[in-house]
């Protein structure tokens, strides 16, 4: 397996994604806040498609699965219940003399305040304190006035709001184990060491499925889940040898976790968790029933058969696959002598499936190119640009990872035919313009696979 990435940096991604208007660093023209992130138009579309690959795996691709879409805002009780209001916590140690706060785990890998460069604790000056815990709920005020019995949490995960609906849930759907409830949605984490772009954030968005199964078979599915959700990443492009699923040691398990396996990325930063899946057993469902007075168990009228189901939970962040899917598009190439850079993204994530663009703005190409657009655009995320030279736009689509660029020139006019460039074969192919919505909907719908694996 590869050690290290290839031409890609973190800063590379951070600056291409600035500059084509993916991401921008939140709240820049007040100096930013830290570790705070605003998505720009084709971080949307990007970050969507992630998004809807995942809900088209869960619901569209399994039959037992539902959606749900639970508040941030939930009733205290919840997170003592979850074991979050005491457990959530990270050891941190505070710096007097730089009045830093660093993770205490961490700290081999954290820069501090000296200069030149050091690690926390290695300066002669540093003077840290000793590791004490710090809860990374994010507290907030619920009404107008701030008293006791008024605070409320911002979820740090989407799963508890799976869990406090399983009743709702298993009523309504008719379902029986095994069956799964997924949610996409915002957490917060007041971390304390956030960062890498937007690996780490503070508000972040999580792709969460919680599979409940008769307690013999959690086994089964906890093998099934590391699989499938290994195999989604690779079935999106991203190189099976930059991926790997890492089993928790059991000194690294949560206490109530029977196991847990990371699908772990080679970003730039090494290798790091991309997701997580998990064996939970019953233990969140029997915390709310005892924390509710819920009974939340699964109960077969017909056969009288009683019991609280066992969880498989994979675990995902929205954001941190954005960033992986990026780091794994990402090349620079030499074309015809000058170089590009070029985002090999796989095309049902790209943010635009196909760019129109007339040779000149003159001559009827314009009018042609609309016609051509308005055609594309009721069936696939279409961009019209008739700006600068066509070199200079087929260099803004690679970088913003367009698969497919149209091009209208003198002879379409003649024979209403266009050329199809290939983003990364860069062959071009004539099409008649009335071929054209199927040949780019029979080229999305292929197979593909990154041309970085040669
Ligand atoms: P880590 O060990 O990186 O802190 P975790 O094990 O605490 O992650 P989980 O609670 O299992 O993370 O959350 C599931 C997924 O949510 C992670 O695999 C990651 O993709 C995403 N995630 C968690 N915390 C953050 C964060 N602060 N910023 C961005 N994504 C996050």
């Amino acid at each position: 397996m590869p050690e290290t990435q290839d031409v890609v940096t973190m800063e590379k991604i951070v600056a291409l994604c600035k500059r084509r208007g993916f991401i921008f660093p939140s709240s820049e023209i007040y100096g930013g806040l830290g570790s705070t992130y605003d998505y720009g138009h084709y971080g949307v579309l990007l970050k969507n498609n992630v998004k809807a690959e995942w809900w088209r795996a869960m619901l569209q691709e399994h039959d037992d699965i539902v959606a749900l879409d639970s508040a941030i805002l939930q009733h205290p009780r919840v997170w003592e219940a979850s074991g979050h209001l005491a457990g959530f916590t990270d050891p941190m140690v505070d710096c007097r003399t730089c009045k830093q706060r660093f993770r205490a785990d961490h700290l081999g890998e954290l820069q501090c305040g000296q200069k030149p460069s050091k690690h926390p604790g290695e300066a002669e000056q540093c003077d840290l304190t000793e590791a004490r815990d710090f809860n990374l709920m994010f507290e907030t005020t619920v009404g107008p006035v701030k008293e006791s019995g008024s605070a409320a949490y911002l979820r740090p995960e989407t799963a508890q709001g799976i869990f406090i609906n399983f009743k709702n849930v298993l009523q309504f759907s008719r379902k029986k184990p095994p069956f799964g409830i997924a949610q996409v949605g915002k957490s917060f984490r007041n971390e304390i060491t956030p960062g890498n772009f937007i690996f780490r954030t503070r508000e972040f968005e999580q792709m969460e499925m919680e599979f409940f199964v008769p307690p013999a078979e959690a086994g089964r599915w906890y093998d099934y889940w590391k699989t499938e959700r290994h195999d989604w990443y690779v079935r999106l492009g991203i190189r099976p040898d930059h991926l790997t699923l890492r089993e928790h040691d059991p000194d690294e398990l949560s206490h109530y976790s029977s196991g847990t396996s990371d699908v772990e990325y080679l970003f730039p930063i090494g290798w790091s968790e991309l997701e997580g899946i998990a064996n939970r057993g019953d233990f969140d469902l029997t915390q709310h029933t005892e924390y509710s007075g819920e009974k939340l168990e699964y109960f077969d009228q017909g056969s009288g058969e009683r019991y609280v189901p066992h969880v498989i939970e994979p675990a995902a962040g929205a954001d941190r696959a954005t960033l992986a899917f990026l780091v794994d598009a990402y090349d620079e190439e030499d074309v015809d002598g000058s170089q590009r850079t070029v985002l090999k993204l796989h095309p049902r994530l790209a943010p635009v499936k196909v760019a129109v663009l007339p040779l000149v703005r003159k001559d009827g190409q314009p009018e042609l190119a609309r016609e051509v657009t308005d055609a594309l655009k009721r069936r696939f995320q279409t961009e019209y640009d008739e700006s600068g030279t066509v070199g200079k736009r087929y260099r803004r689509h690679d970088e913003i990872g367009t698969p497919w660029c149209v091009t209208i020139d003198h002879e379409s006019l003649e024979n209403r035919t266009v050329t199809v460039r290939d983003r990364d074969s860069l062959a071009q192919e004539r099409v008649p313009i009335d071929e054209l919505v199927g040949h780019i909907a029979a080229r999305l719908a292929a197979d593909w696979r990154s041309p970085k694996l040669g």
